[in-house]
């Protein structure tokens, strides 16, 4: 079961026991608040046999938990980046007949990982979609989809999950009070960071330490923070996790201040920190999606600290 987004489960629960399930969908917003799942609780609603809902027991829901199901077909990207060919080819298992007579369903994750090509091969599909199919786009960048492609999807956005969703479900998985308010409050509404988080130990360790760090660079001299990201390890990922967890960071510190505590960043305004996590999202979005010079984009970012 995923939690939050209620408003948004109604909705694909009744297209989904409906007769009119639209031949695209597109589920929009940050990273790590479910989306997948609920495309995936989605897809069984339609095939499960259960009048409401779906049941997690018949044939049709094991098989599309365990990536087996005919009439389902997920395309995810490998190197950040998903290939024309793989567009191709979901249209061609797209096109074929049904097993269950019923619909055929595609589901690219990270939909903004095809480049121009792939994303015109698929306006093909979204244009001629043949029989009864269905094809849902994941992304957290939906600006990056051409208009061409986004025009013809339609739209579900996804917001965070709020905290007290998330603090009970960490609850409900067995986490202390204490140590599922902390996680929550650091998860910024993710609730796949929060599991990550309670499952995890290194992941809690390597995000107090990313914590220390900018807590000291707020507090450096321009030279210390520049030697900061010179000594940066040339590796993506691991820089966009760090920008990620500063970004929590600044919007634990911006509640602590709203509820009248000092928090970490005792000289800062409220205005100052949002600043801060523009400046954060703009550089994560640069970094991942760009071929921007990542230690340049880090130094420009520690220098509005
Ligand atoms: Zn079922």
């Amino acid at each position: 079961m995923t939690i939050g987004h209620k408003k948004q489960k109604e909705v694909l629960e009744r297209l989904a026991k409906g007769k009119n399930i639209p031949h695209a969908l597109l589920f929009s917003g940050i990273d790590k608040i479910g989306k997948k799942r609920v495309a995936i609780e989605f897809i069984k609603s339609i095939f499960c046999e259960k009048e409401k809902g779906f049941c997690e027991e018949c044939y049709s829901c094991k098989s599309i938990d365990s990536a087996s199901f005919p009439d389902l077909s997920i395309i995810e990207a490998k190197d950040r980046n998903i290939e024309i060919e793989e567009v191709r080819d979901l249209q061609n298992r797209l096109s074929l007949k049904s097993y269950n007579n019923s619909l055929k369903v595609g589901i690219i994750d990270d939909a903004h990982l095809m480049r121009k090509d792939a994303q015109n091969a698929l306006l093909k599909v979204l244009e001629e979609p043949k029989g009864d199919t269905l094809l849902i786009l994941i992304t957290s960048y939906p600006q990056m989809l051409l208009p061409t492609v986004r025009s013809r999807l339609e739209e579900i956005k996804f917001s965070v999950v709020s905290r007290k969703e998330i603090e009970d479900y960490l609850v409900s998985l067995g986490a202390s009070e204490e140590k599922a308010k902390e996680i929550a409050l650091i998860s910024s509404g993710q609730i796949g960071k929060a599991i990550d988080f309670l499952n995890d130990k290194e992941k809690l360790n390597y995000f107090n330490k990313a914590i220390k760090d900018i807590i000291s660079l707020a507090h450096s001299e321009m030279y210390k923070r520049f030697d900061f990201a010179k000594e940066f390890k040339e590796n993506q990922d691991e820089i966009v996790n760090v920008l990620d967890i500063w970004e929590r960071f600044m919007r634990r510190e911006i509640l602590l201040k709203v509820y009248g505590n000092k928090g970490s960043l005792e000289n800062y305004s409220l205005k100052k920190i949002k600043e801060i996590i523009d400046e954060l999202e703009k550089t994560k979005y640069l970094i991942e999606n760009t071929n921007v010079n990542k230690k340049l984009a880090l130094e420009n970012l520690l220098i509005t600290l």
